[in-house]
């Protein structure tokens, strides 16, 4: 097989992919076989507990049964088209779908854990400015398959099934922090994620899944309401005029939308606060009166700020705030009681860190993009600069 397609006879194989359907797809499928309900019971726990990858290999199961289902379904995941691992362990995969489209998944370590980065979509329909997923046009949503098939072909990598069945797992979390919009794909990723949370199979729980949005506003209920995971949001300005120059979602759902969004959050607390995700964009978003502005926005949101260093990818226009900046900056937010610790870049040599995952499918020309970013750069620190003198 070429090392960049997908699996080979995708485009004549006509039989039903197991994986990705939920329990009651599932159980309407084996209905149409004439089997047994309990018989995909089993097959479930072949999949999603013993991690397996063909029929062969689910030896409770009867020869006959092995056969039809080798007739009539496969237990499918993605192919990997390219593998690569950072000199700090982060490991990042290409993975190709049938249709012979890729998005990448990332897997993050940490000494005893660690979180899988999952894309939601192929590219984006969002444009913000400091993403090079931003610069992709959106060629398609997910299905659950390829989105639950990213985690089980990065546990396939580490080689982590069955499932562990004590709290100690090296694949511990997932953030839905990939390529595009989770919220904008939101059936089938809350499908593939009610999967990964059942317990007889991966058992990942709720809290142990993280979904990123750039503001959908009116997603942001459902989220909470049918999947109880947590929330981050992607904030990266205090003010409607910053925030809408670099993420033009914010036109559509201002800061005022979103901030109630977040109050009417099902489950936010004390106890389990919302995230507000801030990239730190140098003369952008990142002085103390910027600082300030955020406090008094959120401040009565049970939440704590996660502050990104700017990832830099090639063509974009911005740069990373200074190392003090951003120092100064969370100092403000710890001073005012948040908890705002700065998040350290991982797999930058991969090209594998926050806002850098980019397929094929292009937008703009590098050229156009460059010039359009660099004149809305400006544009922002004047719109910044006037606010700045107004305060
Ligand atoms: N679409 C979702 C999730 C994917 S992006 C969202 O926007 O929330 C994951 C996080 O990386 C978001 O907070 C995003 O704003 C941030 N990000 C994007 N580009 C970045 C870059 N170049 N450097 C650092 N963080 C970036
Ligand atoms: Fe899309 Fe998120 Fe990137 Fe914005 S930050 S372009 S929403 S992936």
């Amino acid at each position: 097989m070429p090392p960049d397609s997908a699996r080979p006879d995708a485009s004549t194989d006509t039989r039903i992919n197991l994986v990705g359907l939920s329990r009651e797809q599932l159980a309407q499928t084996f209905l149409e076989l004439g089997q047994k309900p309990f018989r995909a019971k089993q097959v479930w726990h072949w999949i999603y507990h013993r991690g397996a990858t063909d029929f062969a290999a689910m030896t409770e199961l009867s020869k006959d049964l092995r056969a039809t289902l080798e007739k009539h379904c496969t237990v499918w995941r993605p192919t990997i088209a390219r593998e690569q691992t950072s000199t700090d362990g982060t490991r990042k995969w290409l993975m190709a779908f049938d249709d012979g489209q890729k998005a990448e998944t990332v897997f993050i370590p940490d000494d005893d854990r660690g979180a899988v980065c999952i894309s939601s979509q192929v590219g984006c329909t969002l444009t913000c400015r400091f993403c090079h997923t931003g610069t992709q046009r959106l060629v398609r949503n997910l299905t659950p398959a390829e989105i639950i098939g990213q985690f089980m072909v990065a546990r396939d990598s580490y080689g982590e099934w069955p499932t562990p069945t004590d709290e100690r797992r090296l694949l511990s979390n997932i953030v839905l922090m990939g390529m595009g919009e989770p919220l904008y794909n939101f059936d089938n990723v809350a499908t593939a994620m009610r999967i990964v949370m059942a317990d007889d199979g991966i058992a990942l729980g709720k809290r142990r899944i993280t979904l990123s949005t750039s503001g959908v506003v009116p997603e942001i209920h459902r989220c909470g309401a049918e999947l109880g995971v947590n929330l981050a949001i992607s904030l990266h300005a205090p003010d409607d005029d910053t925030r809408s120059l670099i993420m033009p979602i914010n036109k559509k759902y201002p800061l005022k939308e979103l901030m109630q969004a977040c109050r009417d959050y099902p489950g936010a607390s004390n106890a389990r606060r919302i995230t507000f995700e801030y990239v730190m964009l140098k003369g952008i978003n990142d002085t103390a009166a910027h600082a300030r502005a955020l406090i008094k926005l959120v401040k009565d949101i049970p939440c704590k700020f996660n502050l990104i260093p700017f990832n830099p990818w090639p063509g974009t226009p911005y740069e990373c705030s200074d190392p003090a900046t951003v120092e100064a900056f969370g100092q403000i937010l710890w001073d005012a009681g948040f908890s705002a610790p700065v998040r350290t870049p991982r797999g930058r040599d991969i090209l594998a860190a926050c806002g850098q995952l980019k397929t094929d499918s292009e937008r703009l020309s590098a050229k156009e993009q460059r010039l359009k970013d660099a004149a809305e750069a400006e544009a922002a620190k004047a719109a910044w600069a006037e606010k700045e003198a107004a305060i």
